[in-house]
């Protein structure tokens, strides 16, 4: 959806694609917001009432629901297309794995609030991809202050898998099942919590790490960004470094610390410390400029 009045835009759309060499254009990019055919997935859908059955097309079609509900539909639509069922070759939702296993990297468009953070898809699917991919978040309208200022006290940013939402209460109750199965719901929060702390530039929450099973998930991290951006003049001892808890990432190879701007960043030796002593560490590059 195109913003209402372009001139607000962060982003300048009219330039952006001159600013990118042609490497960067000759890539492939798999954008999850279009690359999932919704009509063969979730549109004019019922999850209360369909519970898997086949439905007509005029079932799809209608708005409110006429499989018993009576309620507004959750994803209206005309089309009337019928959808595959999980576990059905065709069925698009539940492949990421297999998309992450042919990319490069992911990348993590999180907006301001980080409500993004709230989804029970997206925690699952950053998971999956930190087992052997690099995860990168971005924020592209910028981190909101209360946000950014919870994230310096160490407060949780990620809300607890069990308490995220999902459009679909299947798809929840999938997600959450193979994520007791491969460890348990704790172990999960830890885990990811830790990763996108340090992504936004804290170590607090991956000091707090400590079961077997987050710091088995840990120990299979192999490249890490930390991004001091949105704490441009924080004391890196409150962020938790310095206390070697980047130890915790026992199969780091590569680390890249974005600082831009963070030039009235302090103790950053702590941060060195840290780096110095991650023997695994195969390269790490720090970007002062953007
Ligand atoms: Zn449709
Ligand atoms: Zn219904």
């Amino acid at each position: 959806e195109p913003w209402e009045d372009p001139s607000t835009s962060p982003i300048d759309f009219s330039t952006c694609l001159e600013k990118f060499d042609e490497a960067m254009l000759a890539s492939t990019y798999w954008l999850c917001i279009f690359a999932v055919n919704e009509h063969f997935s979730i549109c004019g859908d019922c999850w209360d009432c369909r519970e898997g059955k086949e439905w007509s097309p005029r079932m799809f079609k209608a708005d409110p629901c006429i499989g018993g509900c009576k309620k507004a539909k959750f994803n209206p639509c005309k089309c009337g297309s019928q959808k595959h069922a999980a576990g059905d070759a065709a069925y698009e939702i539940d492949k990421f794995d297999q998309v992450v296993e042919r990319m490069e990297a992911l990348v993590v468009s999180l907006d301001p609030e980080l409500a993004t953070l709230t989804r029970v898809w997206v925690l699952a699917e950053v998971a999956i991809a930190l087992r052997g991919k690099p995860v990168r978040f971005r924020i592209a309208e910028g981190l909101e202050p209360r946000k950014a200022s919870a994230l310096r006290q160490g407060q949780s940013i990620v809300t607890p898998v069990q308490e995220c939402e999902a459009s679909s209460a299947d798809d929840r109750k999938r997600i959450i099942d193979q994520i007791e199965q491969d460890g348990g719901c704790k172990a999960f929060d830890a885990y990811v919590g830790s990763m996108v702390g340090l992504g936004l530039g804290s170590c607090v929450f991956l000091g707090r790490a400590a079961s077997q099973e987050a710091l088995k998930a840990l120990r299979g991290v192999g490249d890490v960004e930390i991004s001091l951006v949105w704490c441009p003049d924080a004391d890196l001892a409150q962020l938790g470094f310095g206390e070697a808890h980047l130890g915790k990432l026992a199969g780091i190879r590569s680390l890249s610390v974005q600082m831009p701007g963070c030039d009235r960043i302090q103790n950053l030796q702590l941060l060195f410390q840290d780096v110095a002593k991650l023997s695994t560490l195969e390269g790490c590059a720090f970007n002062l400029k953007e």
